[in-house]
Order: C-alpha cells, then structure tokens, then sequence
C-alpha cells in the first residue's frame, strides 16, 4: 500500500459533481505543498449495481483496502428505488463501512461566521459554534440481529429489531471520542438512555470507566431526549458529544440544522488504522443534478478531514478550511447559500472549486 493512496468513489446523481471539484483541490493541495498523494477511482452505489450488478463490488472493496483514505460523493436516486431493500445503493455504503471497519463516524458542526444567518435559529445562539459528534457507525439497533418481521400467535405482523452493544465496541469509540476530546476543549458529553435501556446503562458504565485513562477530560452524560433539546436551545455549551448509532444518526442532523446548510457539512468515518472514509454528510441531491449548482464544499472540507485524520497532514488541512472560510467572507456563495443580499454573489459548482483553489494558490506560495 502507498501510504498517501486516495481512493475517491463519485457515486450518483450530484456525487461526480462534488467530487470533481474536491480532486481538483486534492491535486492543488499536493503541488503546493510537494506532496506524495495517488488519487484512484471506483465505482460504488447505482453506477456499480447498473454496470457490475452490484451496489459495491469485490473490485471496489479490494482498491479499498489499498488506499489510505476514501473520498466518496453520494449514492442513490429515484433510479433505483424500486429495487429491494438489500440490493439498493445505500448497501454499496453499509458495506463498505463495515468491511473496513469504518466504526468511528466524525461529523462536525461549525458556524461560519458569514454563514451564521443562514440557520433557522437566531444567530446569537449559534455564533462561535464549533461542536464535534463522534457516533459508533457499524453496530448497535441498525446491524443488531435477530430482527424482522413476522406473524405472531394472533395473527397480527410484528417488527422487531435488536438493540446491542459488546464491550469492546463501546471501549474503542470512547477512546476515540476521549482522544479527540484531549485536542479540542477537553469537553466530553455522553448521550445514552440509560433510564430505560439496558444496553445504554453498559455504554456509560464504560465511558465512566475509560475516564480514567483521560483525567483530563472532564465527561457528562446526558439523555438523548434532553440532548436533542439541549442542541437547540444552547449547542454551544457542547465540545464533543459521543453517542450510539441510532441517536448519532438522529443528533448528527439536528446539529447540520445549526450551521444552516446541508451543502457544508464534512464527516469523517475512522477506523482503528485511521484509515478513513470522508464524505459529505447530505445525499446525491436527484432534484439538482446535472444542473452545475451543488454546492461542493462539504465535501471539499471532507477532503480537509482526510488530510487531518488519515494522511496526518494538518498544514494542508487547515489551509483548506481557510480557503473555504475566506472564500465565503469574500461573499461567494452556491444558490443553497445564497440570501440574495448585494455583498454576495453566487457561483456555479465548478466556479466555487475554482474559487477555493484560486485561494489555496494565494495562501501557499
Ligand atoms: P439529499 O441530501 O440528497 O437532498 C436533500 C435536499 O438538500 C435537496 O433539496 C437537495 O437538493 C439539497 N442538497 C443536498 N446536497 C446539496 C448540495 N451539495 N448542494 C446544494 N443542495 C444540496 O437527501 P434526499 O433527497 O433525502 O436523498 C436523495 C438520495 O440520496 C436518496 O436516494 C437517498 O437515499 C440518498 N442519500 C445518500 C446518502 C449518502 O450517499 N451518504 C445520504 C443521504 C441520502
């Protein structure tokens, strides 16, 4: 494996539309900084099922395992809607999430301040925001077996699914979430339902106990009822929240929420190696595609994350994020971004790519 092997999977829809423009930021990041970075390409999602029958194949799976890193657009569409549940887009995802082991999903949600008008909330609660959620990404209620659907004693259809958690699983995303605590304000929020699930009264009684490996962090517990709650009404007293899978998939969108736009928010999927998946956090976006408008920086701050968390490069990292950071105080904006105020001008996908790397230029010379 060449150490700084990229592996970037376009996918649906608006997918090859982003990506083209995080490559394009790939490949200036490298010259500017003399870097050893290969990109390659798969396939995976609807793309791979209408020309290998398959949502993520062996091939993609095996180039996988080569790189470093992954940098993956979106799946999905109306295309292959109609297909059953097992063979959809989305399972090229689950798949290689959990053949990789990718258990440690990273979504952070920062205000950028230009951007602050953008949320349906007041500004004032949201200025200064910088929040991280660490959710567990291949176990708990969605992966849990038994599960399904069957005819009970009385005749009548019954759902079922299994909550689960093994020790280890909930050990390894806390030390993650205690690692990453200890480089940002040493802040560490657990959200569990430990009053009434059993599984989640297990998940604080180890992050109780991991603490002690981290005495610096200072950790509290919350119900995820209250977080969901507490995210609203003041989600700045939150550094890092870790949580399980269900409630981080439920939080990890309340918190997109805050920074306004879908269009900008990065994640970052780690596993033991840190070896990682990066993608944005929203879909193929089916109603926009083809039309040159998806805005392309949360996957461009995907790619910041990359640098960081699986190439070890923070200097490139951070010159991404203030690429972007200046390209907005500038009043460059996609149409999703856009308020239609004088200062701002909007720009196409491909023009707002353009921008940030017309910035990168200028910051590293
Ligand atoms: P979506 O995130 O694709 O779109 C929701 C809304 O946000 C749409 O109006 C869309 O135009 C807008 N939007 C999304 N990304 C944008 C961007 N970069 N720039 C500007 N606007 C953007 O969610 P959806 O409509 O519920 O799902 C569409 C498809 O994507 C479905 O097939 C779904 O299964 C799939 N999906 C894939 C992923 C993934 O690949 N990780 C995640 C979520 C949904």
């Amino acid at each position: 494996m060449t150490s700084n092997n990229i592996l970037v999977l376009p996918g649906d829809n608006i997918g090859p539309e982003i990506t083209s423009e995080a490559v394009k930021v790939i490949n200036q990041v490298k010259q500017s900084f003399n870097l050893d970075v290969n990109v390659a390409y798969g396939v995976i999602g609807g793309e791979a099922i209408d020309n290998f029958g398959h949502p993520c194949p062996i091939e993609t799976i095996n180039l996988a395992k080569s790189s470093k890193a992954i940098l993956l657009g979106a799946v999905g569409g109306p295309k292959w809607d109609s297909l059953e549940l097992v063979s959809r887009p989305e399972q090229g995802l689950l798949k290689i999430r959990k053949e990789l082991d990718f258990y440690a999903n990273l979504r952070p949600a920062c205000i950028f301040d230009d951007l602050s008008n953008s949320s349906s909330l007041k500004s004032e609660i949201l200025e200064g925001l910088d929040l991280l959620i660490v959710r567990e990404l291949v176990s708990g209620i969605y992966f849990g077996e038994p599960r399904g659907i069957f005819t009970n004693d009385a005749g009548d259809r019954e759902g079922f699914n299994t909550y689960r958690y093994s020790e280890p699983e909930i050990r390894r995303i806390a030390k993650i979430a205690f690692k990453l605590s200890m480089q940002r304000n040493k802040k560490l929020c657990s959200v569990d339902k430990s009053n009434v699930l059993e599984v989640t009264r297990l998940w604080r009684e180890i992050l109780i106990d991991e603490s002690e490996n981290f005495p610096e962090v200072a950790l509290t517990h919350m119900y995820v009822d209250n977080a969901a709650m507490q995210l609203i009404s003041n989600p700045r007293q939150f550094d890092v929240i870790v949580t399980g899978n269900m409630f981080g998939d439920i939080l990890s969108d309340i918190s997109a929420m805050l920074t306004g736009s879908i269009g900008m928010l990065p994640s970052a999927s780690l596993n033991s190696d840190n070896r990682g998946l990066y993608e944005p956090c929203h879909g193929s976006a089916p109603d926009i595609a083809g039309k040159g408008i998806a805005n392309p920086l949360a996957t461009i701050l995907s790619v910041a994350m990359l640098f960081r968390h699986s190439l070890a490069l923070e200097d490139a990292a951070k010159v991404i994020e203030l690429s972007v950071k200046e390209v907005l105080s500038e009043g460059y904006r996609t149409v999703d971004i856009f308020t239609n105020s004088i200062e701002e001008k909007c720009l196409s996908t491909i023009e707002m790519g353009d921008m940030v790397i017309k910035k990168i230029k200028e910051l590293v010379h």
